[in-house]
């Protein structure tokens, strides 16, 4: 039997890729839901291809276009962030793919969780935000996270067959993104088209900025600190721009363990959905013949706060990850829109956390209300 799989957000990168996986193994996978924020156009190209039972555009204004377009073909139709919500609760959804971006993505996860789904997940920021929460939730409801990411995944796969007690350190590879090299004056003074041809990976607008900031790694060091239950204080980042080795596990005989292969993220997407097996994937493979060397290095926390702003978060807990999160959206969008310049995004993150006091988060509403007043501080700081 197949198994049907929800993808949030499948007209973008990572939901896009998702569906190349699912055009591989036709008769393991089974699109049962799709959905799309604005994209109406390639969610109703995807619904006539893959004939889901339902799809939600979350944008109300295009519903109509949707409805039209598929009216001849038995798909449900849905609109809103509320329809997003819920339809993660049916009871035939076997996987629900998160790949929405952003905060957009917490209120889906904890309905999926809720429902007691297997999640496999994309959409770093709702762990970022909420990590305490969804860890939580994740055991009470017997639902499974699953990790997506491909730093993650090659942790989670670096992490088999040990005990955890056992291990030492994560350590966790960063490809620098595409400013490594920049001095602190040429920082400041990058577009946003320099800042969106990211090195080694092809990823969707938000994550690739996220990527020349390092925030994105900051994310993905809280990200590791909730789906592995270790201390940040254990988690070591190492530069290494060909991204070759996914990321690896030190244990506290020596030993490392290390994942490696090609920087295609339809590897830990397909794993995601395949696990505890493997399926084979047409994907390109690493030849070590041509491979000429792999280099390292440690990272510039001066040339990049948003790695330290992440620890300091990370240690500090309650509101202060959420409040980061919200204020990095907003100074992310602004330097995409020309708005301010790349080094004003850590500093905008900075000063909004100064000025929003420490809250103690228990349920969604706490995480709601935190990333609505960070938004507008951060916003009025632009
Ligand atoms: P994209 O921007 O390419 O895609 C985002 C998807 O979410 C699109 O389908 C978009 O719809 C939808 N969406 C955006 N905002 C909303 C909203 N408010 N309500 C409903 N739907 C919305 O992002 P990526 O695929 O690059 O990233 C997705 C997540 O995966 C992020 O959290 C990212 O950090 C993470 N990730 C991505 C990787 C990558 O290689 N891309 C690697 C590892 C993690 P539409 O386009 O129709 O508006």
């Amino acid at each position: 039997m197949s198994t049907k799989i929800a993808i949030l957000g499948s007209t973008g990168s990572i939901g896009t890729q998702t569906l190349d996986i699912v055009r591989q193994h036709p008769d393991k996978l089974e699109v049962y839901v799709l959905t799309a924020g604005n994209n109406a156009d390639l969610l109703i190209r995807q619904a006539i291809e893959f004939q889901p039972d339902s799809v939600v555009i979350a944008n109300e204004a295009f519903y109509e276009k949707v409805r039209e377009a598929l009216s001849t073909y038995p798909i449900k139709i849905f609109a809103g962030a509320t329809a997003l919500a819920d339809i993660v609760e049916n009871e035939n959804i076997d996987v629900v793919v998160s790949a929405l971006v952003g905060f957009a993505g917490l209120a889906p996860i904890i309905r999926a969780i809720k429902a007691s789904k297997r999640i496999a997940l994309a959409n770093k920021e709702s762990l970022v935000v909420a990590g305490e929460l969804i860890t939580r939730l994740v055991p009470e409801y017997r639902s499974v996270l699953l990790p997506l990411d491909s730093e993650h995944s090659a942790i989670f796969q670096c992490l088999m067959s040990n005990r955890h007690c056992d291990v030492s350190k994560l350590i966790l590879t960063a490809s620098g993104g595409p400013f490594r090299n920049y001095s602190l004056e040429a920082l400041s003074r990058v577009l946003p088209q320099q800042a969106l041809a990211h090195p080694t990976w092809n990823m969707g607008a938000k994550i690739t900025i996220d990527s020349a900031t390092m925030m994105n790694k900051g994310f993905e060091m809280i990200e590791a600190r909730w789906l592995f239950d270790i201390s940040p204080d254990n988690i070591e980042i190492v530069v290494h721009p060909e991204s070759i080795i996914h990321s690896a596990v030190e244990y506290c005989d020596g030993v490392i363990i290390a994942q490696m292969g090609s920087h295609d993220m339809r590897m830990p997407i397909q794993y995601a959905l395949s696990f505890p097996n493997r399926w084979n994937l047409e994907a390109p493979r690493l030849d070590f013949s041509i491979l000429k060397q792999l280099t390292f290095d440690k990272p510039d926390f001066q040339k990049f706060p948003c790695l330290s702003i992440a620890y300091d978060v990370i240690a500090q807990g309650g509101n202060k990850p959420c409040v980061m999160n919200a204020a990095n959206e907003v100074a992310n969008l602004a330097f995409r829109q020309e708005q301010i310049s790349f080094t004003r995004i850590p500093e905008i993150i900075e000063q909004t956390l100064s000025r929003v006091p420490f809250q103690k988060c228990n349920d969604l509403s706490d995480y709601i209300s935190a990333d609505h007043e960070a938004r507008s501080i951060a916003q009025s700081l632009l």
